[in-house]
């Protein structure tokens, strides 16, 4: 059975203009996928989230600013984050996708699932859009996973370039979610510093993997298959979903990391492995990205290595000095990264 894939139209309705987050990067997407058989994935319609689902996250005041802006002809939240007239049916699909994710991966049994749309969430916070994102699609997904099924523990791993400040501060209070964050630093939006772990209950599940420019391939699999992995373990995720920014790429104009397709693939590997072995269903819903080319080509690799059997294990793991220093900042709060060989 085909994997679902959710997308909609809509994505190219949000206007940007001459911005990096712009249609193209959907359009660049689709056609990849397309050429490719969607690699092994069935392409579906995503439904617009709820005003309900949303308002689980967000503040009905915050849910109403962007229905009225986009009602209003639109503008500019900040000079980062814009909305057109098309955006709230965009933004209200992107959170429909990624709920719809959810849905696939918890009643109806598929292992793997993505949401493909923009405008990407993972910066907005719960009363504030922005850094491009409108609504927080990772977060409705994730708190509608509790809402819906009862799941008491999702691992969110973001792997954008960016720091997932949004996810990070809708959850930093709470025991929902394990919140782990690749993320080149210092970058926007400033924060994912490691020593932000979370509050109150969720102290400790706030886990911030800062790298620094230049970063490529080696540093970037070895945090995920040494640092995250290991958490990601003795934390038993009942869901795992990948907040799925590809700009680390070394094509990207918005960052100075440097990973490879190659790169992307095996991070997507050690998803696919950990869900395997952990028997647990994973999901992707996509962030940025703002080389087309490379983003539509690694989108790809990630569905088409989800489509693979899993391998047993991974291939070398490269050594990393930042790698190594991040295990052991975690070690106290994290004894399974401590005890893995890596
Ligand atoms: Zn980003």
């Amino acid at each position: 059975m085909a994997h679902p894939l959710f997308a909609h139209e809509s994505s190219q309705r949000h206007d940007t203009g001459s911005h990096p987050e712009r249609a193209a990067r959907i359009v660049a997407i689709e056609r990849e996928l397309a050429a490719r058989d969607w690699c092994g994935f069935e392409r579906l319609e995503s439904p617009a989230a709820t005003v309900e689902q949303l308002q689980a996250v967000h503040p009905a005041t915050h849910v109403a600013r962007i229905r009225a802006l986009a009602a209003s002809g639109g503008g500019r939240i900040d000079a980062d984050t814009i909305v057109s007239p098309g955006s709230w049916d965009a933004a209200v699909h992107a959170a429909g996708g990624a709920v719809a994710v959810v849905d696939a991966l918890l009643r109806d049994g598929a292992g793997r699932a993505a949401s493909v749309h923009r405008p990407p969430g993972h910066h907005c916070e719960t009363a504030e859009p922005m850094g491009f994102c409108l609504f927080n699609s990772v977060a409705v997904a994730a708190r509608h996973a509790r809402d819906a099924y009862g799941i008491r523990r999702v691992l969110v791993f973001d792997w954008d370039v960016h720091h997932g400040n949004g996810t990070a501060e809708i959850f930093a209070g709470t025991d929902e979610v394990l919140f782990v964050s690749i993320h080149e630093f210092p970058l926007y939006p400033g924060t994912g510093r490691p020593d932000e772990r979370g509050h109150g209950a969720g102290e400790g599940l706030t886990v911030n993997l800062p790298v620094p420019a230049g970063s490529g391939d080696d540093t970037w699999v070895a945090m995920t298959e040494r640092v995250v992995l290991p958490v990601a373990r003795e934390y038993a995720p009942e869901l795992i979903l990948v907040s799925a920014g590809y700009d680390a790429h070394v094509e990207d104009p918005l960052a100075g990391c440097e990973v490879t397709d190659g790169g992307f693939d095996r991070m997507a590997e050690a998803v696919h492995r950990l869900g395997t072995e952990l028997g647990v269903p994973v999901g992707m819903v996509l962030e940025g990205g703002y080389a087309p080319d490379a983003l539509a080509r690694c989108v790809a690799g990630t569905l088409g290595t989800w489509s693979s059997p899993a391998p047993g294990a991974p291939a070398a793991v490269p050594q990393d000095g930042i790698v190594d220093r991040a295990r052991a900042f975690l070690a106290e709060r994290w004894p399974g990264v401590a005890a893995d060989a890596g």
